[in-house]
């Protein structure tokens, strides 16, 4: 534990130099969550939950952001509202769900923190007023900051997880929105904090989708024309053949099931920034480029996911120097897993872990 609070620190350390500050022109996409579908999708994953609670944030918040309105001319409330769904998505707890509902009402309305703890309870006061703190942060001149960010945000992921997780859900809704906001400057350095700081912060919770989003939606704003080569390149390997991963699915499931071993296969394609890294790392050219599709293999134990890698193995050529055995080294995070790229099912190269 103690290695791995190490390594985070270098990494923060690293990452500091980067402005923090909060995008105040952003619009929700669609139609807003309303209260009772809110409810509805925590109850649906949760029949536990406090419904009383959900109902109360959603009424409170809408009240104390009143007519606010996101530059882009929307209702500041919907923000919120965008944040607490994609946390419903991780299927969070309601006090998660309540925190995300009323993550912004201390910082820009007039709310209090002694109000949000008499209505909504200890626990949901303390991660409120942690979500506040980290936003703080962002507001900081750059030589207060490095110090204060690096202890600020090492201590809001040892408290507790789910302040971290309504920040990074509160960061990805404004990287999905991030193209409303005019300023091109204000883009750019939004979009090189979400590199830096909240994609690895994301990767260290174990959070790798949600990770790749946010390097994905930063790489569209930072190298547009890059990440537009890679698309281009995408599209002429896929040429227009919209199964091509079901297809490698189904095949996969079959040569594993001929040899005994029952696995849950998820196939999918990678994005256009992780495609560009790996491009760069490499020093592969763009017309050396056909791994672009990744699959995760599921099984129910050690000795069987060794054994799916000998099946795999024994029906395809492996690729040399690409096989790696995160099982006996896991990576800091935890994560545990065999990775290797093969000459896969209709001769694509694939990786599969
Ligand atoms: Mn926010």
């Amino acid at each position: 534990m103690a290695a791995q609070w190490r390594r985070a620190r270098a990494s923060l350390a690293k990452w500091c130099p980067f402005r923090l500050r909060k995008p105040d022109a952003v619009r929700h996409i669609g139609q807003m969550l309303r209260q009772y579908e809110l409810v509805e999708k925590v109850k649906g994953y949760d029949p536990e939950a406090d419904e009383d609670l959900l109902n109360k944030a959603y009424v409170f918040s809408m009240k104390a952001h009143g007519t606010q309105l996101r530059a882009s001319g929307d209702p500041y409330f919907s923000h919120p509202i965008e944040v607490a769904g994609l946390l419903t998505d991780l299927k969070l707890d309601d006090e998660t769900i309540a925190t995300a509902i009323l993550h912004d009402t201390i910082e820009d309305t007039l709310a209090t923190p002694e109000q949000i703890e008499k209505l909504f309870g200890g626990n949901v006061a303390r991660l409120v007023d942690g979500v506040t703190k980290l936003s703080k942060i962002e507001a900081l001149t750059e030589n207060e900051r490095a110090a204060e960010n690096l202890r600020k945000f090492l201590l809001a992921m040892s408290d507790d997880i789910r302040v971290l997780l309504v920040k990074l859900a509160d960061r990805l809704h404004n990287m999905r929105t991030l193209h409303f906001i005019k300023n091109p400057d204000k883009r750019r350095r939004i979009a090189a904090e979400t590199m830096e700081i909240y994609a690895p912060l994301a990767e260290r919770i174990g959070m790798e989708t949600l990770k790749a989003e946010l390097e994905d939606l930063a790489f569209a704003e930072l190298r547009p024309d890059a990440r537009d080569s890679v698309l281009h390149r995408l599209r002429h390997l896929r040429q227009g053949d919209v199964d091509l991963v079901d297809r490698i699915v189904a095949e996969l499931t079959q040569v594993l099931r001929a040899a005994g071993i029952e696995a849950e296969i998820f196939g999918r394609e990678k994005t256009p920034y992780s495609i560009w890294r790996k491009m760069e790392r490499k020093n592969v050219a763009f017309e050396q480029l056909s791994d672009i599709m990744a699959f995760r293999v599921h099984v129910d134990s050690l000795p069987t996911c060794y054994a799916a890698l000998g099946v795999v193995h024994g029906a395809y050529h492996m690729l040399p120097g690409r096989f790696k055995d995160f099982i006996s080294t896991p990576k800091p995070n935890g994560y545990r897993s065999l990775h290797t790229t093969i000459i896969g099912p209709e001769r694509r190269k694939i990786e599969v872990q």
